[in-house]
């Protein structure tokens, strides 16, 4: 029978797992942690009876997936569609919230809710192409030019090149998105991190929004896991793989893991001067995270605040831009970027009645030790005096420790590999099918692969589509739909 080994259970390496299994291969799935998962687990980590997502919470990439699509995530997990995507503090008093319904979110924005409305109708109303389209490694033509085109305008509008004309300018619209261009972690004002900002506000007014999975992103695991069993694949905790030596005998082996993983694991099977283009690439800032019990929801001062399962803290975009850059310096603000999920409010079942669970991460130096848990509490305060009193226990994992719970976040980098121009367009290297290594038969297939970052298990697809052409089996029905393309 033929064979496939993956090393790593993220949603990456699952989406591959279930691909391989379902077209016929023995899959068995390699995952250094005691759980599997990667950041897709859902955990008693503070109290009984809450539970807290160890990454991943907030799910719109995974709604314009063709893998998710064709496994049916939404019929197999159900999804909280909140009314609010995203909520951004300023100040007190002084929020910028991003509505599904771009009307509302235009009518709000007053003066700029026009200029709102150019940037974003044309992606919103084209979603899914343009979700394909960033998906898409360089190298290729882009099947929808004349959208390539409209979302490359979009994308030089949004950075600092293209304010001066059609840019956004109120201070609430430009804080709104320099806080969702932040997730890309690095430079907001760079034209990377603009083209993440404008693809993840696109979403949050897509006909799902800014999706959270009923019982935690776990429950997007478990899924995953059911249907992998189903077709008779299997998982080993507690296993990490330090030599490819250790799958001989695979027919195919997909790398779930860094692209400097690949290179430390692969080593000497590997051609040099692909080795050495490996280990060039480059990870970003690392996250320092706290999870909270709460006796109850936040206090907010905003009522909007109360509402929104993903709020953002950060007084403008100069700010956001201040301290984010000063953290690639290596330098950390007392007056941080925060962001925030607070899943209970649409998912009661993560906490004892009236309780609550919500984690909050900052931006750290990459390794960084530092415990984030007094800065993050005090910014939570100043929009939500007493949140302190509502604390019953709270866990914090540091940059380090991120990557001590899973190698793949390099310095805690959640990211897989910096979001810059050069690694925008050569992830991890310049190539049509970047997840293909120059070995037959070794594949990458993790965040450090296009699209990159992001619950969506498209680079584990593409790199399971690879190995079933090259050992020329046909790609599988995922169980909603087959036809479609890795
Ligand atoms: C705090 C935090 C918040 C996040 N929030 C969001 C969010 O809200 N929405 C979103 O879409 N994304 C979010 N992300 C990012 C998202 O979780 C990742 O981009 C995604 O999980 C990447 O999937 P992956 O399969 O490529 O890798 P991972 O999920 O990182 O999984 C890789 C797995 O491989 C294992 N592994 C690595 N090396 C080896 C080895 N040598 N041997 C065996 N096993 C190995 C690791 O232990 C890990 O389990 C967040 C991440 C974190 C940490």
């Amino acid at each position: 029978m033929t064979s496939a080994a993956i090393i790593g259970s993220g949603p990456n390496g699952l989406a591959a797992a279930v691909t391989l299994a379902r077209a016929g291969l023995a899959v068995t799935v390699f995952e250094a942690a005691d759980t599997p998962g990667g950041g897709c687990r859902t955990e008693e980590l503070t109290l009984p009876g809450f539970w807290h997502d160890w990454g991943s919470a907030v799910h719109p990439m995974a709604m314009t997936s063709p893998f998710f699509q064709a496994f049916g995530l939404t019929e197999r997990v159900p999804y909280a569609i909140p009314e609010i995507s995203y909520a951004h503090a300023l100040e007190p008093g002084t929020i910028g919230v991003a509505y599904r319904d771009l009307n509302r979110t235009v009518a709000e924005l007053g003066g700029d809710g026009a200029r709102w409305r150019r940037i974003f109708a044309p992606l919103v109303s084209r979603l899914e192409p343009v979700a394909n389209l960033i998906s898409a490694p360089l190298g290729n033509a882009p099947a929808h030019p004349i959208l390539a085109t409209r979302l490359g305008l979009a994308v030089l509008a949004a950075s600092p090149l293209g304010e001066a004309s059609v840019g956004l300018r109120s201070e609430v619209a430009r804080a709104m998105f320099a806080g969702v261009a932040a997730h890309g972690i690095g430079n907001i004002r760079s034209l990377a991190l603009s083209a993440v900002g404008l693809i993840l506000a696109a979403h949050a007014h897509g006909p799902r929004g800014w999706p959270v999975p009923i019982g935690g992103a776990g429950a997007v695991t478990a899924a995953l896991l059911a249907d992998l069993e189903a077709h008779g694949g299997r998982v080993l905790t507690g296993t990490r793989i330090t030599h490819a030596d250790e799958l001989r005998g695979s027919d195919a082996i997909i790398f779930d893991t860094s692209a400097r993983d690949l290179a430390h694991i692969a080593g000497d099977v590997l051609p040099e001067k692909y080795r050495k283009s490996l280990r060039s690439f480059r990870y970003g800032n690392g996250s320092a995270k706290v999870d909270f019990a709460l006796s109850e929801p936040v206090p907010w001062l905003d009522s909007a605040l109360r509402e929104a399962p993903t709020v953002h803290l950060g007084e403008s975009a100069r700010s956001i831009a201040r301290t984010e850059n000063a953290v690639t310096r290596g330098n950390m603000s007392d007056q941080p970027y925060v962001l925030i999920t607070q899943p209970s409010i649409v998912d009661p079942g993560r906490a004892p009645e009236g309780k609550a669970v919500l984690w909050a991460y900052v931006h750290v130096p990459a390794g960084s030790t530092l415990d984030p848990t007094e800065i993050i509490i005090a910014r939570i305060e100043k929009y939500a005096p007493g949140f302190r009193d509502t604390i019953l226990a709270s866990v914090h994992t540091s940059a380090a420790q991120v990557e001590e719970r899973n190698p793949s976040m390099v310095g805690g980098d959640i990211g897989t590999g910096a979001t810059d121009l050069p690694q925008l367009l050569a992830r991890p290297v310049l190539a049509r099918e970047p997840w293909r290594t120059p070995v037959p038969g070794l594949y990458l297939g993790s965040a450090s692969v296009p699209p990159g970052p992001g619950v969506h298990g498209r680079g584990g697809f593409a790199a399971a589509g690879a190995a079933l052409a090259d050992l020329g089996i046909p790609l599988p029905d995922l169980g909603f739909g087959s036809g479609r393309t890795a």
